[in-house]
């Protein structure tokens, strides 16, 4: 019996929107057009949420109540974290977005035991100030793909969902693929097999290798 592992992006991937994009439209630090076309490579992500960030005028308490509300997880994460956690299957999340709001979506949803890597991000009466310490040695998308690797190295089967362009190496790399949005089609373009991305349903099912 095959046993799987899952490595997931977060935002706009577990959650149904892009909480990062969300928070720089609230601000009005952004609008829905530019981020269509604002970023298609890795450093312009990385280099977009520090300076979009940076322009973030909020407070701790203003910026975990606006989080909390936008957040929703994509249907089905639930009954799958729930039967990862019993069947000891690892369930990792590997993001470009920020600790202090993946952070607290993840308490409020009851998955606050779940691994994730992240940048680090501190909120200052100047901005949120962004740092990416895990990304010394690595672009984004290398970064995601390595802990792919690492579970495919530990002998698992792996299964990568994701919905950007900075998802694209982990996609490339995992044996199962669910993608959506940027990545969907940067996979039709590059012709990766992928199954849409819609809820967790299917991911669910196959980890009960149903
Ligand atoms: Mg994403």
């Amino acid at each position: 019996m095959k046993k799987y592992a899952i490595v997931t992006d977060f935002d706009g991937t577990l959650t149904t929107k892009d909480i990062a994009h969300e928070i720089c439209l609230h601000h009005e630090i952004t609008s829905k057009d530019q981020i269509q076309t604002s970023y298609d490579t890795d450093d312009e992500a990385k280099n977009w949420m520090i300076s979009h960030f940076a322009q973030v005028k909020t407070t701790p308490k203003e910026f975990e109540r606006f989080v909390l509300k936008i957040a929703k997880p994509r249907k089905h994460l639930k009954e799958l974290k729930h039967f990862c956690k019993t069947e000891k299957l690892p369930f990792e999340i590997v993001s470009g977005g920020l600790d202090i709001y993946i952070k607290p979506i993840l308490k409020n949803m009851g998955f606050e035991d779940t691994p994730f890597f992240s940048a680090t991000a501190k909120i200052s009466d100047d901005g949120v100030i962004v740092s990416y310490p895990l990304l010394e040695d690595y672009r984004l998308d290398d970064f995601k793909a390595s802990r792919v690797q690492h579970y495919k190295d530990l002998g698992y089967t792996t299964i990568f969902c994701g919905d950007g362009i900075t998802d694209f190496r982990a996609a490339e790399k995992a044996d199962i693929l669910f993608a959506c949005r940027s990545l969907a089609k940067a996979c039709d373009i590059e012709e990766v097999k992928y199954t849409e991305l819609e809820d967790f349903k299917k991911i669910l099912e196959i980890v009960k290798n149903k």
